[in-house]
């Protein structure tokens, strides 16, 4: 007998489809609607985020990103001057802000910056001014002397811990950007034996380039027979000697006062360039001692161009007024090895700067001065 047919297969199939129908009805009802995949997620990359919800370290990274490269461009807009305008003080006042908050000392923001700092100051150097002398500031208390001639390094350091050793260091700025700098340098010249001003792997790119590096007593006394020491720790009077650079048909005339910071020597070279400018740096000297018997006397015995003191140096008035430059370019701001009591500030800078008998110009790492 032919079997019946079943209706079974039939009715399980409505049964399902009306179970898929319902069930796709309740989760449309009850369940919200999923978001747009851009908002859901923050991109990978953080510089097109805006959403940096449970990520406050990722977001305090990328405004300072945002402010550090804002602040270029409103520097750049804005370039150094005796009389800066409202938004180029702001701009290196939001610096100053960025650079005193612990939280960015070691981050990506903190190492972009040093790295674009590092990356304009090769940039300038490419180029040969066309005045007589180019000023370019970089990292901490260092400066560039560029000149149509010569062009000369005084405290540049990659700043961080132990780079006067070399030993463990924990620089700010990578070694391999350093080289271009170097390469368009004929000179370096070292003020006193601290890592914010002596950096040994630094110094050893000149000297391996056969360039002559100029120390202070005591420091890396067994590295080189290429480094110049023009004094003696006990040293009273000033000494002047000259450097041979190949770039130069006549020597270059250098004078180094025996300065110190507290009882370490801390040499303060005045340089006179070829083309008969007379810079002075102070290395981090106190400003204070028996060294004031000279150093309020330097009027007396030369015309200096551009001083080129730290910013927080003690008597910065009186010792200003004893050297009676035609212009002041401060340094030291910022120092990142230092807690944040001793970094000194941009502002606290143009505090100190405003009764003194000299213009000054602040400039932030990586400008530059040119002096007619
Ligand atoms: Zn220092």
């Amino acid at each position: 007998m032919k079997p019946k047919p079943t209706r079974l297969p039939a009715l399980c199939f409505a049964f399902a489809l009306c179970f898929a129908f319902a069930l796709a009805f309740a989760l449309a009802t009850t369940l919200p609607a999923a978001p747009p995949a851009a908002v859901a997620k923050d991109p990978a990359d953080p510089q097109k985020a805006f959403n940096f919800a449970n990520k406050p370290d990722a977001m305090l990274q990328e405004q300072a990103r945002v402010i550090y490269k804002q602040a270029r461009r409103v520097l750049e807009a804005h370039p150094p001057s005796a009389m800066p305008d409202a938004a180029r003080q702001l701009a290196l006042f939001a610096i100053d802000s960025l650079l005193h908050d612990t939280r960015l000392d070691k981050g990506a923001a903190f190492t972009g910056f040093m790295e674009d700092v590092a990356r304009r100051v090769a940039d300038t150097l490419a180029t040969k001014p066309a005045v007589p002398l180019r000023i370019i500031r970089f990292y901490n208390h260092g400066f560039i002397l560029q000149t149509p001639s010569v062009t000369l390094a005084i405290d540049i350091v990659r700043g961080g811990r132990r780079v006067i050793t070399g030993v463990d260091e924990e620089p700010f700025i990578d070694l391999e950007l350093m080289r271009p700098i170097v390469g368009r340098c004929d000179a370096l010249f070292v003020s006193h034996p601290h890592n914010d001003h002596a950096d040994l792997r630094l110094a050893r790119l000149f000297l391996d380039a056969g360039k002559p590096v100029v120390a202070p007593p005591g420091l890396w006394e067994n590295e080189s027979p290429l480094i110049i020491r023009p004094r003696s720790a006990g040293a009273t009077a000033p000494v002047d000697f000259t450097l041979a650079l190949p770039a130069l048909r006549a020597p270059l005339a250098v004078r180094a006062y025996p300065g110190h910071q507290g009882k370490t020597p801390n040499n303060l070279y005045a340089i006179t360039t070829p083309e008969g400018k007379i810079i002075l740096h102070s290395g981090d000297q106190t400003g204070g001692g028996d060294d004031l018997s000279w150093l309020l006397k330097i009027r007396e015995q030369l015309r200096v161009d551009v001083f080129l003191p730290q910013c927080w140096m003690a008597r910065l008035p009186l010792v200003v007024e004893g050297v009676a430059p035609a212009l002041v370019l401060p340094g030291h701001e910022n120092e990142m090895g230092h807690t944040i009591d001793h970094r000194e500030s941009y502002w606290q800078t143009m505090r100190r700067v405003q009764k003194l008998s000299a213009p000054v110009i602040v400039t932030a790492w990586g400008e530059h001065v040119d002096i007619p």
